[in-house]
């Protein structure tokens, strides 16, 4: 028998309102044999509500299981790339979740069997479990660009899951002559981190201005617009000469021919709508999907994303199993690690409210997503988002852009940046 008292009711809503997720949680009764909760994925959603699930209630069973030892955000690892911070800083492990009673598991899952509820590994092993969280991130669709594959992007890096590739597309800029050009195709909506190609090509320009002032970076776009798109413009012009013949930047558009179609990885050349160009080093970050094991698991619609019930994150396709973070279709919330964070703690509040016969709370979620344009140079976007007539909605009046330039906001703009990724990294791993 457990039972949620005052204090440690108290205790979880104060944790929760700090980390800004607004969940009203009321309490209810507990009791039953110890209750399975196994989650698919230790990166920031999957781990996020194993250790949120601990806090509501610590006699429930959690299981992560996640194949690698150590999990590099992605957010923060633009910074690695211009050389701002190292790749040691965005790698985390899973010592906090042990500690607080979770069992890790190393391995990957292959199969999940919604009706008999069991979650199964390559390794071998089964999992029962009476509620599943799925939180396997984004994969990519690799047929959509000729000549570019899983093998391929060993040395062509995508960059876009945070770890080795952000190591390798480093050392290829690192060894770039000084006049040399890198070139980026960011990916067609809708895709993680609305904001992540942006504030690296921002981030990569801040490192050729000051370490190699000869060399340019080509954006081929398959868009005509992206996040924070004025700041950025207005980042670009004040930072990099954006506009004019000697700007760092040039980003071609999806409407002026910025669509790429294949690559030649041999002779470093991308073909598409505008003549083949040839790079020095390239990045491509391909059109995106859930993460596999949601197909494999009967998760997704016909666009290759997982519906869910914005309440409780459970899929609409499966009962018993919830889908958080970038997998999700949860719009209007972005595919951002804050929002899988929050997300994680609205569906942590709702499996165990539902595990103990109890009501769901009415949530509410939040998000802020910073770039950082330059040194001393931040700007972010935030909102808040409620839940109304069974939709998640954003909050009124809630949120907003930064404003116009002002030399001293956006410096505390970028100390927030740096602030957010401590307390964040710590609400989740630490
Ligand atoms: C360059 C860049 C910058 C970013 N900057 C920001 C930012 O500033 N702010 C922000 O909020 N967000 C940012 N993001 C987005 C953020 O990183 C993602 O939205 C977030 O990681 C999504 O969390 P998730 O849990 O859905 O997926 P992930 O964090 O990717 O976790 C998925 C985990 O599931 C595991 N997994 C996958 N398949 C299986 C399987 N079959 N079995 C077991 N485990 C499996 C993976 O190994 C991984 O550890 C950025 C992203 C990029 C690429």
């Amino acid at each position: 028998m457990n039972k949620i008292n005052r204090r440690s009711f108290i205790k979880t809503t104060t944790a929760v309102a700090a980390t800004s997720t607004m969940a009203t949680f009321s309490p209810f009764a507990i009791g039953g044999a110890t209750k399975k909760v196994v989650i698919v994925g230790g990166g920031i959603g999957g781990v996020t509500a194993a250790k949120y699930i601990k806090m509501l209630d610590s006699k429930v069973d959690v299981t992560v299981i996640e194949p690698n030892k150590n999990y590099y955000t992605c957010f923060m690892s633009n910074e690695v790339l211009s050389g701002h911070r190292s790749i040691d800083s965005i790698r985390f492990g899973y010592d906090g979740l042990k500690k607080r009673g979770v069992n890790i598991v190393h391995d990957a899952v292959n199969a999940i069997d919604a009706k008999g509820q069991v979650v199964k590994t390559a390794g071998g092993k089964s999992f029962a479990y009476d509620r599943c969280i799925v939180s396997p991130g984004i994969d990519f669709k690799w047929d959509t660009i000729g000549g570019y594959d899983a093998n391929v992007a060993e040395s062509i890096p995508h960059a876009y899951k945070a770890g080795p590739q952000t190591v390798t597309l480093r050392k290829q800029l690192e060894s770039m002559k000084d006049g040399g050009v890198f070139l980026m195709c960011p990916p067609p909506n809708p895709f993680r981190c609305p904001p992540g190609p942006y504030e690296r090509a921002s981030q990569i320009a801040s490192y050729f201005k000051a370490k190699k002032p000869k060399s340019k970076i080509l954006i081929l776009d398959p868009k005509d617009k992206f996040s924070k798109f004025g700041l950025f413009m207005d980042g670009w012009k004040r930072h990099y000469g954006y506009g004019t013949d000697n700007s760092i930047i040039k980003w071609v558009k999806g409407a002026e021919g910025g669509k790429i179609e294949s690559v030649d990885p041999k002779t470093k050349t991308v073909q598409g709508e505008m003549d083949p160009f040839k790079a020095d080093v390239i990045n491509i970050i391909p059109a995106q999907k859930a993460g596999k094991i949601a197909f494999v698991a009967g998760l997704t619609n016909d666009k290759g994303w997982c519906p869910i019930e914005g309440k409780t994150f459970e899929s609409k396709k499966h009962k018993n199993i919830h889908v958080i973070g970038d997998s999700a279709v949860a719009s209007p919330m972005p595919k951002s690690g804050y929002a899988a964070n929050s997300q994680a703690k609205v569906c942590a509040a709702a499996v165990v409210a539902l595990l103990n016969g109890g009501k769901t709370p009415h949530p509410s979620y939040v998000n802020t997503c910073y770039s950082v344009i330059a040194p001393g140079d931040g700007i972010s976007v935030a909102m808040v988002y409620d839940y109304k007539d069974g939709k998640i909605v954003k909050v009124k009046g809630s949120g907003g852009l930064t404003g116009k330039y002002d030399k001293k906001t956006r410096a505390r703009e970028e100390q927030y940046a740096h602030s957010w990724f401590n307390n964040i990294t710590n609400d989740i791993f630490g």
